[in-house]
């Protein structure tokens, strides 16, 4: 199999920076509105912030890959003293819960590294992280090419899993025959 270069975007997270302004959440959802700009809702947004202050949490979390069936179990985790929400550390749209999805059509959400047109050199939810919670680095690794599923497939994949196959190749030849 062919070797190519592939480019490894991370954020690092640093918790304990941040404050929950959820800046970070208002940046990415109006990024990725359409038109761009035109709007913001923290549920569109593909970072979101478990933000307890009763409890000191202030966590941030991106958004990773759909997942079409829930796991068997839930992890509760404790650190340092503090509990953090059931999931709070998992980053699928799992149909367990709302976050993740497009809060009307309930399409899955995910981080995309700001790659969307225009690209951004560096992370809009890092950029606007005043707090520096969020740091963005990028290095090259060499890996086996590999086959990539694009964003409409699995927005479709997701579809078939919630309603059938058949549901799906109705409505959209439907749609199509409309003016
Ligand atoms: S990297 Fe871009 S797409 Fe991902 S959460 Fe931050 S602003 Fe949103
Ligand atoms: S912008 Fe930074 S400080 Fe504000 S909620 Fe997001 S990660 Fe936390």
């Amino acid at each position: 199999m062919a070797k190519i270069k592939k480019k490894i975007k991370t954020i690092k997270i640093d918790i304990s920076k941040c404050n929950g302004c959820r800046a970070c959440e208002m940046i990415c959802s109006a990024f990725h509105a359409n038109p761009k700009y035109s709007s913001n809702n923290p549920e569109r947004s593909r970072i979101r912030m478990f933000r307890e202050p009763l409890n000191d949490v202030y966590l941030p979390v991106y958004a990773g890959e759909y997942a079409a069936a829930e796991c068997m179990g839930r992890d509760i985790y404790v650190l340092d003293g503090r509990e953090y929400e059931e999931c709070a550390f998992c980053r699928a749209a799992c149909p367990s819960r709302d976050l993740f999805h497009e809060p009307d059509s309930g399409l899955p959400l995910k981080c995309d590294m700001c790659e969307d047109d225009p690209p951004q050199e560096v992370p809009l939810c890092v950029k606007w992280c005043v707090n520096d919670a969020l740091v963005y680095e990028e290095r090259e690794e060499e890996v086996d090419e590999e086959e990539s599923i694009d964003d409409v497939e699995v927005g479709l994949q997701s579809l078939v899993d919630k309603h059938g196959l058949q549901k799906l190749v109705e409505t959209i030849t439907r749609m199509s025959q409309k003016d």
